[in-house]
């Protein structure tokens, strides 16, 4: 099988209203979905999530990339999944473009092999418990937020903080107050804060019986982060800290964090993912899924990964939750906080405008 050409298509979703983080809001989720076409006919469907904050791409430099990927993949076989990625990362970065390539090639792995997506990365099981992400706002509209989605049935709720500590702390209290003590909390402060404020504030924080608190300082802090772990009980969580199997290694050397969160468009894709799971692993260290703004069709490919995977034990899949419109069909159904994987080949995804 040899790849003969790889479409692209940008979207612009917009959001049902604002996401709010300690680092900016979105209005619209930018993405760009790939089409890898091959010489028998299969194709493999990817999508990419570029965040310049994060992953250093806007859609414009993400979508010349992806071209530039497409005309050097042009030829090899994409069920050599390890050449295409290491022809790819012969360019550094450009995590988000790699990554819509990748799926894409696992897709067609999947279709190639009769395969769920899912069976084919590990199999432990076919379903994805996951997060809603309560964005960061006045504490009186998060608690309206909450209660919406513990009146649907969502039982982990993400809360985003990092607007400064006391009004963080009102929050959560609130949050908690309203949903109950049956709902697992945890918190992602987008490196809104600093170590001291961390410290102190995730040790009042504690009292509302929070399960983990993800990203509290800058990305680049991994002193800070070790600091932190060493003066708090909750579990730690880095995100924009790791990107690739070379930060996990040097994150768990430094014994800094407690769980990883691996992301597609850090990684690059699920063979990044899949080293950095292991990488994990090995240390004891559990691992969350967890997503950008990006299309239900790498969602379809993170919540596989997740469901595929043991040691992958939270995920924050839910940026589709957040659309006015979606025209991807398949890849899982949503049953309250449940994602169940289609048992389709691949992703098990359709999407007819590309
Ligand atoms: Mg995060």
């Amino acid at each position: 099988m040899k790849i003969t050409g790889v479409k692209i298509k940008r979207v612009k979703k917009k959001l049902i209203k604002p996401f709010k983080i300690a680092a900016g809001v979105s209005y619209y989720s930018n993405q760009i979905i790939v089409k890898v076409e091959t010489d028998e006919g299969i194709y493999g469907l990817g999508a990419a999530g570029p965040s310049p904050r994060v992953t250093g791409e806007t859609i414009e430099t993400c979508m010349e990339m992806i071209k530039y990927f497409g005309e050097q993949l042009e030829g090899q076989n994409p069920l050599d999944i390890e050449m295409c990625n290491f022809i790819m990362n012969k360019v550094g970065r450009n995590t988000s473009a790699k990554a819509a390539i990748d799926i894409a090639l696992h897709d067609i792995l999947g279709k190639k092999a009769g395969l769920p997506l899912y069976k084919l990365l590990g199999g432990f099981g076919n379903t994805v418990e996951s997060d809603i992400t309560i964005s960061v706002d006045e504490p009186a509209v998060m608690v309206e937020d909450a209660k919406k989605l513990v009146a649907k049935g969502i039982k982990i709720l993400k809360v985003k903080v990092g607007l400064g500590m006391e009004n963080d702390i009102e929050r959560i209290r609130k949050i908690r107050e309203a949903v109950g003590d049956d709902i697992i909390i945890r918190l992602d402060a987008n490196q809104g804060w600093t170590v001291k404020e961390a410290i102190e504030g995730i040790n009042r924080l504690q009292e509302f019986g929070i399960e983990s608190v993800e990203q509290p300082v800058m990305n680049w802090d991994y002193n800070g982060l070790k600091e932190i772990r060493n003066n708090i009980t909750v579990p730690l969580m880095a995100d924009e800290s790791i990107h690739t199997a070379t930060d996990a290694i040097r994150l768990i050397q430094m014994d800094a964090v407690d769980i990883i969160n691996i992301k597609l468009m850090k990684s690059g894709g699920l063979y990044e993912a899949a080293k950095i799971n292991s990488i994990a692993e090995a240390a004891g260290k559990k691992v969350m899924i967890g997503c950008m703004n990006e299309s239900t069709i790498s969602l379809a490919a993170a919540a596989a990964f997740a469901a595929a995977h043991r040691n992958v034990q939270f995920a924050d899949l839910d940026s589709d939750t957040y659309y006015a419109d979606n025209d991807v069909v398949g890849g899982y159904e949503r049953a309250e906080g449940t994602m169940i994987l289609s048992e389709k080949p691949g992703l098990g995804v359709e999407y007819d405008e590309i």
